[in-house]
């Protein structure tokens, strides 16, 4: 197993695999970007190519080529594992344990879907009530391939029997969510609906939406596959695997409310659009989006449910440090209706009338002036982005006619209470740059960028005498395993985790690592002697006390001890 793994970590080189997710750009001997597992607007992400790991110093998120995949695709190691095999175009033997079952769950419900999306395909093909409703609503052939839509038919269990004879089991069709069982028996969730293939970034199916057709029964509208754990539907966005190539072409996206919008937009041109699934927008899929651009035009309907998902989602641009403008389509149209009415060039002309924020807050918002100013300083105070901030503040003094200086010293007190709240919270996440034990993280630091030191240090000291369980953890494996990618792997997660953080250090001074080695393994030796000391005082026993301070007198004048062959392991 270890063999498959160092054999794809030399295939894969770990700026490629990360290019595909993050925008990087070189820095020194490392690259740097957009952390992709936290919102930021300055790159801490940072990738080192010679040691082939990467570090978020914003989150601390950190590790290599499979921990990055485990955590962008939300996959397991052995998920990840055979992901990245893939990719690196190495055949997996067998499996591992672990996760097997797990994955093979996945697997099941992967081929499930893809099972039943051929059905429903072939459904439409054959049915003229499907065809003749996606005639009525203009959704040309080559759009009905281009989304792979289907139909389920009006019958009780044609896709679970279908799915039987493919040989699936009753359990993993269950699990799918694309059956249900009540006082009829079992019967097809989907039945008599249009059917919307939802797929994930790499195109496999993984739900559906479905449309009612027979307008007479007293069903809802629209509904969704449940969540499964191969579909989240907060981090999903329908039309994103086809408009995810075309967004950072048109340098935005189009954001609409419903699966026909979508579809129209495309036919007519508009690539770049996708819709959250049901009603509201989430962070979640915003965070995908911005992936691939971080501007965004909302199109909501212009009823009251549209005004407060524009709201809504105003507030979690923000929040993700999205540059967003709105377009306010004339009342009682959708993107859908009024494409077809005015078709693009309409649509185009409408398009240039898009709105800012503040405008919307300000035109729509339907109560005063003044308590769509202070809810729009809220949505500022929590923006991570300086510029965006500064530029937003500048706009609503101008269309409020509010001081900018008053409303500047109204979002420093909005700001204030928001950081209060996050601040024992951030404070907690940042055992990182706490001076505590500078000495012993430092020493570690160096023993992890330059690989001519490890024996150096890992010779002068002896793991006993470090304060900090995790360091003292990586010491005491490094000796046996002085190369990172295979200490790497005999560590734990939070060895790991501090492994990465640690040697994609940029603050070393290169011209004279051995005087800080050897002050660091002074100092360490130092602060172990001390706290001996102080136990020895508390204790009361006065001769330990003093060979102790004997100790630290000579250790004090000798200042070349450690690096000329002398050994802390003693103490
Ligand atoms: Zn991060």
């Amino acid at each position: 197993m270890r063999d498959i793994v160092e054999d794809i970590k030399t295939r894969i080189d770990i700026i490629d695999l990360i290019a595909e997710h993050v925008e990087l750009k070189r820095a020194g001997q490392n690259y740097k970007g957009l952390c992709p597992f936290h919102s930021e607007k300055t790159p801490s992400f940072m990738v080192n190519p010679s040691k082939q790991i990467f570090h978020c110093f914003g989150c601390h998120k950190g590790g290599d080529i499979f921990s990055f995949v485990m955590m962008v695709e939300n996959m397991t190691f052995q998920e990840a594992l055979s992901y990245l095999a893939q990719k690196a175009g190495i055949k997996l033997e067998s499996k591992g344990h672990g996760s097997e079952i797990r994955s093979g769950i996945k697997e099941n419900l992967f081929a499930i879907y893809k099972e039943a999306l051929i059905f429903f395909r072939n459904n439409l093909k054959v049915s003229k009530h499907a065809t003749s409703y996606l005639n009525k609503r203009g959704v040309d052939n080559e759009t009905v391939e281009k989304f792979s839509l289907g139909y389920s038919k009006n019958e009780h269990d044609a896709l679970f029997n279908h799915l039987k004879t493919k040989g699936f089991s009753f359990e993993y069709i269950k699990t799918s969510g694309l059956i249900s069982s009540g006082d009829h028996g079992i019967y097809d969730f989907f039945r008599d609906r249009l059917i919307f293939p939802i797929f994930d970034l790499q195109g496999r199916p993984i739900a559906f939406g479905g449309r009612i057709l027979s307008e007479s029964k007293n069903a809802p509208k629209y509904i969704n596959s449940p969540d499964s754990i191969i579909f989240k539907k907060g981090e999903t966005s329908y039309g994103l695997n086809i408009a995810k190539n075309s967004i950072p072409q048109k340098g935005y996206s189009i954001i609409v409310e419903g699966y026909l919008d979508v579809i129209s937009c495309h036919q007519y041109g508009l690539t770049n659009t996708i819709a959250p699934l049901g009603t509201a927008l989430t962070s979640g899929q915003l965070k995908k989006l911005k992936r691939f651009s971080n501007k965004v035009l909302l199109i909501f309907d212009g009823d009251s449910a549209g005004i407060s998902a524009t709201k809504r989602s105003i507030e979690l641009c923000y929040k993700e440090g999205i540059i967003v403008k709105i377009l306010l389509l004339p009342q009682g149209e959708d993107p859908d209706t009024f494409l077809r009415k005015y078709g693009q060039e309409g649509f185009r002309k409408c398009m240039s009338h898009a709105i800012s924020p503040v405008e919307f807050l300000l035109k729509v918002y339907d109560r005063s002036k003044l308590d769509a100013v202070r809810y729009m300083l809220q949505v500022i105070a929590s923006c991570p982005d300086p510029l965006q901030r500064d530029e937003t503040i500048r706009e609503l003094s101008d269309r409020s006619k509010i001081n900018e200086l008053t409303l500047r010293e109204e979002l420093r007190h909005a700001s204030r209470v928001k950081r209060q709240a996050s601040r024992v919270d951030a404070f907690q996440k940042s055992g990182i740059s706490s001076p505590e034990n500078m000495e012993e993280k430092m020493l570690l630091s160096i023993a992890l960028s330059f690989p001519d030191k490890v024996m150096l240090i890992a010779n002068n000291i002896e793991p006993q005498i470090i304060e900090d369980p995790v360091i003292r953890g990586i010491f005491e494996k490094i000796k046996k395993w002085p190369s990172l990618e295979k200490l790497l792997t005999v560590c734990d997660k939070e060895e790991q985790k501090l492994i990465t953080m640690l040697s994609i250090n940029t603050e070393i001074d290169e011209t004279d690592v051995e005087g800080i080695i050897e002050n660091c393994l002074k100092t360490i030796a130092m602060k172990k002697l001390e706290r001996q000391i102080r136990l020895a005082g508390e204790a009361g026993d006065v001769k330990l006390l003093n060979s102790l301070l004997f100790e630290k007198k000579s250790l004090l004048q000798k200042s070349k001890l450690f690096l000329n062959g002398g050994n802390l392991a003693k103490n």
